[in-house]
């Protein structure tokens, strides 16, 4: 299916997958090694591939193993006037979350939002049909399904990645690393290809329909994420990045280092 029809590459829809993490910032990490920046840029990589063959004009925040400031990773989606940036995550090692027949899926939307909204929704349908082709043990913590995270002091939204663009936006949890039914499927990459599937077809149909979406759960604040499962262990949002002199932020580090011993 070919969503545009005009052959007009300027009329095409501009969508931008974010890869989380990245470089020396790898996210959550399984006692065997593997790293969700890996993993994340696996089906960012995949994603971009079905969107393309579907006729979308797809970018990606990074295309290697490297760090971009959460900045830029926003500015990037805002300067391109995306119609949509998709922020792909997974989550760490937290052994206390509930088993579940479906797929654990977390995705978070901007609050202000409706079509950040609207896509949440389809995107947890989406991956509950495709990852849930797996007959697997699955996490699936409070946060399970389409909602928002305020952040407890000021109300607004908790994570980077949807309090800063003007673009429609949601970050992702889309699975779990510290799930080893979950890993194992990783380690074939049988995962990554039915979470592209699930964001593409997303995308897709969040573009072409006015689906509402569905799975909406309240927020937990972030207060249930402890110990009852969800939240976003070993997956944290990392630093804004005001000042993008990587090697300059290096030197400093390694400096400090030096003082302390
Ligand atoms: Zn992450």
């Amino acid at each position: 299916m070919t969503v545009v029809t005009t052959g007009e590459t300027d009329d095409r829809v501009h969508v931008v997958l974010d890869p989380g993490h990245g470089g020396l910032e790898p996210g959550a990490v399984t006692s065997d090694g593997i790293a969700e920046k890996d993993v994340n840029l696996e089906v960012g990589l995949l994603a971009e591939e079905l969107l393309e063959e579907q006729g979308f004009d797809v970018t990606l925040t990074r295309y290697t193993d490297i760090r971009i400031p959460l900045r830029t990773r926003v500015e990037i989606a805002d300067r391109l006037g995306a119609a949509l940036l998709v922020s792909i995550h997974h989550q760490g090692t937290n052994t206390n979350v509930p088993r579940s027949d479906e797929p654990g899926t977390e995705v978070y939307y901007q609050q202000d939002s409706s079509e950040s909204k609207r896509f949440a929704g389809i995107l947890v349908e989406e991956s509950r049909q495709a990852l849930g082709a797996f007959d697997i043990e699955w996490f699936a913590g409070v946060d399970a399904g389409a909602t928002y995270r305020p952040n407890r002091d000021t109300g607004e939204d908790f994570y980077g990645m949807v309090r800063l663009p003007e673009t429609p936006a949601v970050l992702a949890e889309m699975a779990f690393l510290g799930n080893t039914a979950e890993v194992d499927l990783m380690r074939t990459g049988e995962l990554q290809i039915a979470e592209a599937e699930a964001i593409s077809q997303a995308v897709v149909r969040w573009f072409i329909t006015d689906d509402p979406g569905s799975g909406y759960v309240e927020p937990s604040f972030g207060l249930r994420s402890s110990g009852g499962g969800g939240g976003v262990e070993g997956c944290q949002d990392p630093d804004l990045g005001d000042t993008v002199d990587l090697a300059a932020q290096l030197s400093d580090a390694l400096e400090e280092q030096s003082d302390e011993n």
